[in-house]
């Protein structure tokens, strides 16, 4: 495999041989940035997590290098945060018994730039070596531009794939955005209760991260519980974490479908049942 940018890497936690760490993965993550993952598709940890026949690999596609930095991180150079922040994702594959995490190492420009075909390319290559069966990205509604030109350059990655090597399912994950506002029916619940110190665990690595204040660790966890709480098919709490996805797999089973319009065929089923909720009880 050949990545595009020299400083790309891959870390197999376990120390197997790359190509058997990647072929041996079931469920894929393809997040902007480091601790994405964590924050979006614990879901696929924990399927793989002790089991012997299902493996979770990770992808971070940038560097790290505009990343916020305060506390102990304060004065550290954009090379020295890159290098903490590839460390920190590396501890959390080792904590969650990640099969291999690919680091890309691109810039947030190179990734949001639409004419560079170099990040769909190391996609498609990663895809094709692991063939998941289960793929989680950033979902098209996150107001993150970095995020949505993720899940543009994965969805162009996939559609790339022959037929038959495309993963069963492909999960759009809340991160700078929750899904709450989808309708009930429409969500892909997903339970995510179990091994709770496990999750904090993941979340807590990201240090350089959380020390500035933003306490994304908690603020996870706190969405997980509200999504499982308010989530009205269920009167009791069966489940006591939930993340919600949208299911983006017709985008990739028809390569016409337009990724825009697909997106927002949603959102005007939300305005619709606010509507019609609001005309019915006026
Ligand atoms: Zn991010």
């Amino acid at each position: 495999m050949q990545l595009h940018v020299p400083t790309a890497g891959l870390y197999v936690p376990d120390g197997s041989p790359m190509p058997d760490a990647l072929a041996r993965t079931t469920h894929l993550c393809i997040a902007a940035h480091q601790d994405d993952i964590e924050i979006m598709a614990y879901h696929g940890v924990l399927a793989c997590f002790g089991l012997p026949d299902a493996w979770f690999t990770g992808v971070v596609v940038t560097n790290g290098s505009g990343s916020p930095r305060d506390d102990v991180y304060a004065n550290y150079t954009d090379e020295q945060m890159m290098a903490v922040r590839r460390v920190e994702q590396q501890k959390a594959a080792m904590v969650g018994e990640y099969s291999a995490q690919a680091f890309l190492d691109y810039t947030s420009s190179d990734v949001k730039n639409p004419g560079n075909p170099d990040v769909a390319d190391d996609l498609y290559q990663i895809l094709m070596a692991t063939r998941p069966r289960v793929v989680y990205t950033h979902n098209p509604a996150d107001k993150h531009d970095t995020h949505v030109s993720v899940t543009l350059r994965t969805l162009a990655a996939l559609r790339r794939m022959p037929a038959e090597a495309r993963p069963e399912q492909v999960l759009g994950c809340e991160v700078w955005r929750g899904l709450d506002w989808m309708q009930d029916e429409e969500k892909v619940a997903l339970d995510v209760s179990a091994h709770e110190s496990l999750a904090e665990a993941l979340l807590g690595v990201f240090d350089s991260q959380i020390c500035g204040g933003k306490r994304y660790d908690l603020a996870t966890i706190g969405r997980r519980r509200a999504n499982a709480t308010y989530f009205a098919s269920h009167t009791t709490d069966v489940f006591t974490q939930m993340n919600f996805a949208m299911d983006l797999t017709p985008l990739v089973r028809d390569a016409s479908l337009d990724i825009a319009t697909y997106t927002q065929e949603f959102i005007t089923r939300f305005a619709n049942d606010v509507n019609a909720r609001l005309r019915k009880l006026a």
